[in-house]
């Protein structure tokens, strides 16, 4: 779709939200990998969910070059939450790779921790992502009450406001956004993207597509969920990254808009909120002379090193 003669025939999406590093996909990550790029997948971003799948996830984020970790403790792990594992995600955070706190928030549709313990990991891995500058991946499952009461005293707090996260041009994304026009309205007040996957696909999902229209696409990133949440035709399979292609599709749809506008605003919001440099899209290009490349290019202030979006 655009007029670079490398790679004329391709979108460059990115699927803001993923988890490649689960043993789902330890027969075939490499396929999966592959076939991401070629649905026209330039980058993916994989969050932890507990502290173990934060590290699988930066390993991954290591060995493949436009995969890119978040590290944090997803609200269903939280039952045995304790204040050292902030300083275990403090450290993880400092490694190459990562670019967010996430994902974290809050599900009261699993009952197997109690609210007040999910809510005392959520609000200190918010502290701690305003102490790193970095922007967070909010989870929220039958929770949206809680979670905005939470973020709405988060992004008031002086805390939050003096810290370097509220100078960038991002502070988080509600992933797999199921809220109304209000809450969304408030959420870019906060300065808070939406990010939305598969269930815009599916048949039966007529409020979601209703809303879909009145959001903002310059604050919206495409996401699969994968292996979760898996699009139309697909549904009942396991999700991958090469779907958000279909997500972008239904988009293009909803928005009444060619496909090429919502991949290039979705991925410019992606770029921008991640800090994403053009030399960072180049998924699943493992080979070393790429690899060095990028990390020049991360180096210096050469050609290609400019931010992809302002
Ligand atoms: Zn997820």
């Amino acid at each position: 779709m655009g007029q670079n003669p490398e790679n004329a025939e391709l979108p460059q999406l990115v699927d803001s939200h993923c988890h490649l590093d689960l043993d789902l996909f330890d027969g075939d990550r490499e396929d999966v990998i592959a076939r991401a790029v070629t649905a026209g997948v330039r980058a993916l971003v994989n969050p932890g969910i507990d502290l173990a799948h934060s590290r699988s996830a930066i390993a991954l984020a290591r060995r493949v070059p436009g995969v890119f970790a978040a590290v944090g403790i997803h609200p269903t792990s939280s039952g045995e939450f304790a204040q050292a594992d902030i300083d275990s995600l403090r450290t993880l955070a400092s490694e190459q790779g990562v670019v967010a706190i996430g994902e974290i928030g809050l599900d009261y549709y699993w009952k197997d921790v109690p609210p007040a313990r999910q809510q005392a990991a959520f609000e200190a891995q918010l502290a701690l992502a305003a102490e790193l500058g970095l922007p967070v991946i909010i989870h929220s499952r039958d929770a949206n009450d809680a979670v905005a009461a939470t973020l709405r005293a988060w992004v008031a707090g002086t805390h939050f406001r003096t810290s370097a996260l509220a100078r960038r041009p991002y502070a988080g994304v509600l992933h797999a956004y199921s809220g109304d026009a209000a809450l969304a309205e408030e959420a870019y007040g906060w300065g808070f993207v939406l990010g939305l996957g598969g269930p815009v696909t599916f048949r039966n999902a007529h409020a979601l597509q209703a809303l879909v229209p009145v959001l903002r696409l310059d604050r919206l990133m495409l996401e699969t969920d994968a292996p979760y949440l898996t699009p139309h035709p697909h549904r009942g399979k396991r999700n991958e990254p090469a779907y958000v292609a279909l997500v972008c599709g239904a988009l293009g749809q909803l928005y009444a808009l060619p496909e090429a506008e919502v991949v290039a605003a979705t991925t410019a919001v992606a770029a921008t909120f991640y800090a994403l440099q053009a030399a960072d899209l180049q998924l699943g290009q493992p080979d070393s002379e790429k690899r060095r490349a990028r990390d020049t290019v991360h180096e210096s202030t050469s050609r290609n090193a400019a931010p992809i979006a302002a």
